[in-house]
């Protein structure tokens, strides 16, 4: 029997996709874990249920019960789905800044949207703290109570990554595997899979898009950042619980001027379309590859799917706006992006 019994049964067990062309242009094989592939079409559905499990575990979330959380988006929608399938209300905290497909489809999947100004992590009003205290409201108003998933520093999340991602990859390459690298957001992914894959030998790093601290940290030991990115759902200037403990063998920024080509040559030569994290986790794959050498195999994450994007990645006008590289095929009549 191979029927999946419920959403919850449908996340993981994600296939590795070999990235022909950056395996090509260094000698080593890159492979893409093709976590677009979810049911919640991201990385976050891992984190969601596991958040979810955890606090029904807990007794913290009983049925009927409302999970409220701070999130980018991929995460709300996989806890609004999540919660869909198992009987939980959502309330999601969004920063305005995101995209609209993601807020459309959080709306979509049942969850109640607060949409906030985007502030830094030190202002009570940003989006992460500003769900805290909602929670702390909702657990005394509703009826059936409520949760903060609080997914930076629950370390449910990083757990998830601990008993998926992390095992699924190495039997996938049966061992084979010398470097995983990406992206953090709450730093769930890149610390879970390190949990699972450095005492195993295999090198982690960690690739930071502009605008985010993490790489100044581990380098220089300095939390500082400097310029910008398009990326949604990366990019951290604190030590998130997720984080705590971890230590990158290696670490490199990936700007968005290297991200993007990469992210237009995925769906041009490879057949993938992907958001913009996607773009500096293979950039960072690239990189540790040339710092390691050819004929190595290092996996990354292939975050979520491109339809997400289609306002602002996906447009030529609002990449030109931003001054950034536009391939010729998007700009160019009777080409649409699916
Ligand atoms: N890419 C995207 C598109 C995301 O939404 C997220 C999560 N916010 C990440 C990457 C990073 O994952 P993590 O939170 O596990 O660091």
């Amino acid at each position: 029997m191979t029927i999946n019994k419920s959403f919850a049964d449908t996340i993981g067990n994600t296939p590795l996709i070999r990235l022909n062309r950056v395996s090509e242009e260094t000698g080593c094989e890159i492979l893409g874990k093709a976590e677009f592939l979810n049911p919640g079409q991201s990385v976050k559905d891992r984190a969601a249920l596991w958040i979810i499990r955890d606090a029904v575990a807990r007794g913290a979330l009983r049925p009927g019960g409302t999970i409220v959380e701070g999130t980018a988006g991929n995460t709300g929608i996989g806890l609004a789905l999540a919660g869909a399938s198992m009987g939980f209300k959502t309330v999601i905290v969004i920063p305005e800044t995101q995209s609209q497909e993601k807020k459309d489809m959080l709306r979509l999947a049942g969850a109640t949207l607060v949409e906030v100004p985007a502030k830094p992590y030190r202002d009570p009003n940003n989006y992460v703290r500003y769900s805290g205290r909602l929670a702390e409201e909702l657990a005394r108003t509703e009826p059936n109570g409520a949760i903060w998933a609080n997914q930076f520093d629950n370390t449910a999340n990083r757990q998830a990554h601990v008993e998926t991602t992390g095992p699924e990859i190495w039997e996938q390459t049966g061992g084979r595997v010398d470097g995983f690298i990406c992206a953090a957001g709450t730093g769930g992914t890149v610390a879970g899979v390190a949990e699972v894959l450095q005492p195993r030998g295999v090198k982690v790093g960690l690739a930071d898009p502009m605008g985010a601290a993490l790489y100044n940290f581990y380098e220089h030991g300095e939390m500082k950042s400097e310029g910008d990115s398009i990326s949604e759902g990366i990019g951290q200037g604190r030590i998130t619980g997720n984080l705590e403990g971890f230590t990158p063998d290696f670490v490199c920024q990936v700007p968005d001027e290297e991200a993007l080509p990469i992210v237009f040559d995925l769906l041009e030569h490879e057949g993938l379309c992907m958001g913009g994290s996607t773009g500096v986790n293979v950039g960072g794959a690239v990189k540790m590859a040339r710092d390691m050498g050819p004929g190595h195999t290092i996996v990354t994450i292939l975050c979520d799917y491109g339809s997400r994007y289609q306002s602002k990645l996906w447009n030529p006008e609002f990449l030109r706006a931003k001054g950034l590289p536009v391939p010729h095929w998007l700009d160019g009549p009777g080409r649409e992006v699916p």
